[in-house]
């Protein structure tokens, strides 16, 4: 889980001070030195890790943090406001100005770039209503034509291709004609990457530049590489002056330090994050949501964007008229569990939870990912009268649910269970929210 590590680390420097009604300089001294260890194991760079924590150190010892109340807290807001400073304070947007909109993926082989393209056209098309154009413009991986056409059918936006003949210079301005041509209004052009840096690479790079003047050089990192992608992003910052950079695979980053140091070393904002190989895993960059992640206070705002975007509103309604009435089936139980499905893997989703990081277990939480998947593979093997009146499920039932699902007789009776204990706690809020009602009548 994106990082893991660090918020571990962190918390657990911080948590000493928490909750203390004295905390001492000396006390505050002793927590930076962990807060720091804990930074230099994150991989953030280490000019940036001693910038970092003689400006917490200078704030944390004022007198207005050690006098107050609430000393220990003021320390951890004093760490959050600049975590989030680190990352670049307010949130760096796409400035999309000339018609059309000409964005420029940049970065090395293997970083994410032409997956990235994809997930980008998806997102400017689903949150801001653009028609972009994805132009295939990598012509030295084998496959990344290919690549980019199947990921424009799976979003269903259109892909300009010349095949790997043409030069992508040629392919970049061709392809922005064509989008003139057919009203599109933002072109995303994917561009080839090496595996190192190399003249020959910039060469081309400067010469598309030159050619389409994009409104965004974005250059796609791959976090996991940590400070490696801080150093790519400086040199591809000195040659092409970029407009910002995309993290990627920070799902699977859980030290954090390409996030935390990339912006303070090439003061070029992270505008987007990548959180996973779907289409719809690209969260724009929030350094103040990012921050709260890592100190453990959770990520609230992200969480309800993703359950806006990814749940139905009428279901919604319909779900909650169900509750109310008690008709609610496995068929609602599965499409409830489809839906937290589309907003993510649990633990990223449960990572933005306040106060999640402290809780035991967390570590167990891919049992409770598989637990979701063997839920659904025994509703799955229901028919449509069992999800629809489980009671009619006797033993050769459950019997045969088992083996249709590949799970055992007990996994099916504790579903059934779960659900029938569900059904008979929503009557219980039901008769008891009537009771209240009637109960203040009377007063
Ligand atoms: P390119 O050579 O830069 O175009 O790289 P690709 O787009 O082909 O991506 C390389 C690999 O990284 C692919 O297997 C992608 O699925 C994977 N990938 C890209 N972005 C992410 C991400 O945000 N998270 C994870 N887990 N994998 C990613």
């Amino acid at each position: 889980m994106a990082f893991e590590g660090l918020s571990e680390r962190l918390q657990s420097a911080l948590a000493k001070l928490k909750g203390r009604g004295k905390v001492s300089e000396a006390d505050v001294k002793s927590a930076m030195r962990e807060v720091r260890l804990a930074l230099l194991e994150a991989d953030v760079n280490f000019k940036v890790v001693k910038n970092f924590v003689s400006r917490v150190s200078e704030r944390a010892v004022g007198q207005e943090v050690l006098q107050s109340l609430t000393p220990g807290q003021q320390v951890i807001k004093v760490v959050n406001e600049e975590l989030t400073k680190l990352m670049g304070g307010e949130q760096s947007r796409l400035q999309l100005n000339s018609k059309p909109a000409v964005i420029l993926m940049v970065g090395l082989q293997g970083a994410g770039k032409t997956t990235t393209a994809g997930k980008l056209a998806h997102h400017l098309r689903k949150q801001h209503n653009k028609r972009p154009l994805l132009v295939a413009g990598d012509i030295y991986r084998p496959a990344a034509i290919r690549q980019l056409e199947v990921l424009g059918k799976q979003v269903d936006l259109p892909v300009f291709s010349l095949g790997d003949k043409e030069s992508p210079v040629k392919i970049a301005e061709k392809g922005l004609a064509h989008a003139k041509e057919n009203q599109h209004d933002v072109v995303i052009v994917d561009t080839a990457g090496r595996l190192h840096i190399d003249e020959t690479m910039m060469d081309e790079l400067r010469g598309i530049k030159e050619k389409v003047q994009p409104d965004e050089i974005l250059l796609v990192v791959d976090a996991m590489t940590g400070q490696d992608a801080v150093n790519v992003a400086e040199s591809f910052n000195r040659e092409m002056d970029l407009t910002g950079v995309v993290l990627t695979k920070l799902d699977g980053d859980t030290r954090g330090g390409a996030a935390l140091s990339v912006k303070a070393v090439t003061d070029c904002p992270v505008k987007f994050a990548g959180m996973g190989e779907k289409v719809d895993a690209l969260e724009p960059f929030h350094p103040e949501r990012m921050a709260s992640r890592i100190l453990g206070m959770g990520d609230v705002l992200t969480l309800i964007e993703k359950a806006q975007a990814s749940v139905d509103e009428e279901k919604a309604r319909d779900l909650e008229r169900k509750m109310r009435t008690q008709q609610f089936t496995f068929e609602d139980f599965l499409d409830q569990l489809e839906q937290v499905r589309n907003m993510g893997p649990l633990d990223d989703l449960l990572g933005m939870m306040p106060g999640m990081g402290q809780v035991k277990g967390m570590k167990n939480l891919q049992v409770d990912e598989k637990h979701l998947t063997k839920a659904e593979a025994i509703i799955r093997s229901m028919t449509l009268q069992e999800r629809r009146e489980p009671e009619v499920i006797n033993a050769s039932r459950r019997k045969r649910i088992a083996l249709g699902s590949g799970t055992s007789v007990q996994d099916v009776n504790r579903l059934i269970k779960q659900f029938m204990d569900m059904k008979k706690m929503m009557k219980q809020f039901q008769s008891m929210s009537k009771g209240k009602k009637r109960g203040m009548g009377k007063f």
